[in-house]
């Protein structure tokens, strides 16, 4: 199982394989030190049972998505769109927008599904089942202001 650990001082995010079992990370950005507790479920990518950064057990399910290529997608499309809308080509400069949009779609849809820890934002990516559910706002706000409380920032 991939991890990217969350650093909670800084926020950078700090790659982390499961199954080494590293008991300590050093973060890049700040040089704070990250204690790692691994359950034996998440270092045999088994399961998302507890974060092994903060010590969380509520987690959510999301798209691995990075919203850099869906932007970078329709700026191409918007681009060459623009170029036959100058030449007068107006249907086909509607054509390659609407095909743009459909391919931002497709590629949501062949995307895999991401495990993230409600309180620190730990990202898990393995062959694990994904047993989380989806994202829900009130949960992220009473599990987020009770971190940031515990780590010191509010
Ligand atoms: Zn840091
Ligand atoms: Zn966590």
């Amino acid at each position: 199982m991939q991890i990217v650990a969350k650093c909670p001082t800084c926020d950078a995010g700090l790659p982390v394989d499961a199954a080494d079992g590293t008991s300590t990370i050093r973060c890049g950005r700040c040089s704070t030190e990250i204690p790692l507790s691994f359950t034996v479920a998440v270092r045999t990518d088994r399961a998302v049972d507890r974060c092994p950064v903060c010590g969380g057990g509520d987690f959510y399910t999301r798209k691995d998505f990075d919203p850099k290529v869906g932007v970078a997608i329709v700026a191409i499309g918007a681009i060459a769109s623009a170029v036959f809308y100058w030449f007068g080509r107006d249907l086909i400069a509607y054509g390659i927008l609407a095909a743009a949009a459909l391919i931002d779609l497709a590629v949501y849809g062949w995307l895999k599904d991401l495990t993230v820890c409600y309180r620190c934002h730990s990202e898990f990516r393995g062959a694990y089942e994904r047993s989380a559910p989806a994202f829900d706002l009130h949960t992220a706000d009473v599990l987020e202001l009770e971190y940031e409380r515990k780590i010191g920032r509010r």
